[in-house]
């Protein structure tokens, strides 16, 4: 009957309220955020599993995923459920504080590790790509990737404009699933902003959803108004169709330099992602069937001009960084020698953050009540007065930030500041004022569990790159700390072969149980981001780790 109400193929829904369905919250929980992650609102494509990024998955096949779903409701609290991507393979004997799951997906011996290799296997049915959230059940739909860009757009300000983006100009290209955040994201931060996509109907889409203000075909148009909000400091988002490469060789002879230049055109796929300049989105995708050799030729091709303008950009006087998509090693490819000139987000923006352990924390509401979200906003507002960045995120949110599936909050917080918050957020399921227990996670681009050298770790100061014990310390500690599931993955965001990641999740029901696994998993959890950081030498993390006690031992 749960299955026929909640988890008939592909109709997925998570239950709300308060009664439980399984044995006890500890496997109430997975077998809620699972559901919740291949919910119609939350997931790409749920008949196919796929929650997002590309063909990251939830489960292996309806079967598995059946199965999975049977065994959360009948296992009780000295067990520990297996799960090899997306398939439950075993069940274990442990205690009351050890995980309920223990996931390990897409992971292959790395002289192995290529797509090639790996979609031979998924072929046979044998694996599963896992993404990073959703073969590890807390994605929680676009708010991750608003509120992650919103903080590296939020940290470009600090770094190159004294913390204030009015009347500064922001040109991208990409306006699609995750690009499609950008616009808002910089508006937030407070700068003017001008997107290019070649897709108009990828550009409407952020205008239906109020992502994105103004849609045009006209390049005039566009420049006459984010020329003029810039000189009035309006936080104005444009949306113009057209190709990216072109229109930033056209602000160049122009004369028009932005203040800062990136770009989510989809350019690490530059057969079934990038367009090419001189073909219509038709003509492109007849010649990806027909021609893919000489698609991807003239894919590297307009990369290549698509850098260059970035480069020349960047001479001129622009901030000019990589957003993640790979664009420099295909303009590389494509002759451009200097193309790694500009640097990736992550060294430029986000380690900093990663430094004082802060990292994309998440949780999500049980009850399905966006109330319960509501009181946490609250609560944190309460907690941390002195952090005005993070308020002025929270009440935006709650303004243009719409749920997806069950209502949940990201906002980044550091060491100390994850484990105050889980135990506040404890508090309030204890004393009923949230309806439900809570359940707190992370994406697995965070301080401590991820190796990935060409974005999270790329450049780290020992050169310590692609060394992915951390990850495996990570999933470790968290383990034996005692998160409610945890996971390792291999393959997200970058593609087979280029990174090994950890995740994890922790219930919060308000028990004294909960409150000794908060305070072991939420302070190591960031810790091991502290202690990833100041062993490759970063004196930001070093200071952190000592404000804390945490390096002592290195005394
Ligand atoms: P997507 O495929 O949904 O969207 C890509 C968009 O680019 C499409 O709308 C397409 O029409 C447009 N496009 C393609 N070629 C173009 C061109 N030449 N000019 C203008 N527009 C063009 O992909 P997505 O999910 O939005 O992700 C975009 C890229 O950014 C990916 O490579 C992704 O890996 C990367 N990314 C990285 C991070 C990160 O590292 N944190 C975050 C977000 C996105």
């Amino acid at each position: 009957e749960f299955i026929k109400k909640y988890a008939n193929h592909p109709e997925y829904k998570a239950p709300r309220g308060n009664v439980l369905h399984a044995r006890s919250w500890q496997t109430e929980a997975p077998l809620r955020m699972l559901l919740n992650n291949l919910d119609r609102e939350v997931a790409e494509d749920p008949a196919n599993l796929i929650v997002y990024g590309g063909t990251g998955q939830a489960a292996r096949n309806p079967e598995a995923l059946k199965k999975i779903v049977e065994i959360l409701l009948t296992m009780d609290n000295e067990h520990s459920l297996l799960v090899q991507s997306g398939k439950p393979v075993g069940i274990v004997r442990t205690h009351e504080e050890a995980p309920r799951v223990l996931i390990a997906n897409s992971n292959l011996v790395p002289k192995w590790a290529d797509w090639e290799y790996f979609n031979q296997l998924k072929e046979r049915g044998l694996i599963m790509y896992g993404q990073m959230t959703a073969g590890s059940w807390i994605y929680i739909g676009s708010q991750g990737i608003l509120q992650g860009t919103y903080e590296t757009f939020v940290a470009c300000g600090k770094k190159y404009f004294n913390g204030d983006l009015s009347g500064k100009l922001l040109v991208t290209g990409g306006l699609g699933g995750m690009g499609g955040a950008q616009p808002l994201a910089a508006t937030l931060a407070g700068a003017t902003f001008l997107g290019v996509d070649v897709d108009p109907e990828r550009i409407k889409k952020r205008l239906d959803t109020k992502y994105l203000d103004i849609m045009t075909n006209s390049y005039e148009e566009a420049i006459n108004i984010v020329l003029k909000a810039k000189e009035e400091k309006k936080a104005i988002s444009v949306g113009l169709v057209g190709n990216a490469a072109d229109v930033l060789e056209k602000l160049l002879a122009d004369g028009i330099i932005p203040d800062i230049v990136t770009d989510q055109t989809s350019a690490h796929d530059p057969v079934n992602g990038y367009v090419p300049s001189g073909l219509s989105l038709e003509e492109a995708f007849e010649l990806r069937k027909k021609d893919p050799k000489k698609y991807r030729d003239l894919a590297i091709k307009t990369i290549a001009r698509h850098v260059r303008a970035m480069l020349e950009m960047q001479k001129r006087g622009s901030v000019v960084f990589d957003y993640g998509n790979n664009i420099r090693e295909f303009a590389k490819e494509g002759g451009v020698e200097n193309a790694f000139d500009f640097n990736g987000f992550v060294p430029e923006f986000i380690r900093p953050l990663f430094c004082e352990g802060k990292g994309p924390f998440r949780w999500a509401a049980l009850s399905g009540d966006p109330e319960d979200i509501y009181e946490t906003d609250r609560a944190l507002m309460e907690a941390f007065p002195e952090n005005k960045h993070m308020i002025h995120w929270l009440q935006e949110a709650e303004k243009k930030v719409a749920f997806q599936g069950l209502p949940s909050r990201i906002c980044w917080l550091g060491l100390g500041e994850r484990e105050k918050a889980g135990l506040i957020f404890n508090e309030l399921v204890k004393s009923g004022r949230v309806k439900a227990p809570i359940v707190i996670g992370r994406d697995h681009l965070d301080c401590g569990s991820v190796a990935s050298p060409n974005r999270e770790t790329e450049g780290m100061k020992d050169g310590s790159d692609a060394i992915s014990d951390w990850p495996l310390l990570n999933l470790m500690a968290n383990t034996a700390g005692g998160a409610t599931w945890v996971s390792f993955h291999h393959g997200g965001g970058v593609g087979i072969g280029y990174s090994q990641h950890a995740g994890m999740v922790i219930l919060v029901d308000g028990t004294e149980r909960a409150e000794c696994c908060i305070r072991r998993v939420l302070f190591n959890d960031p810790a091991l981001g502290i202690y990833r950081h100041a062993d490759a030498g970063y004196e930001e993390a070093i200071e952190v780790g000592n404000k804390f006690g945490i390096l002592d031992w290195r005394k």
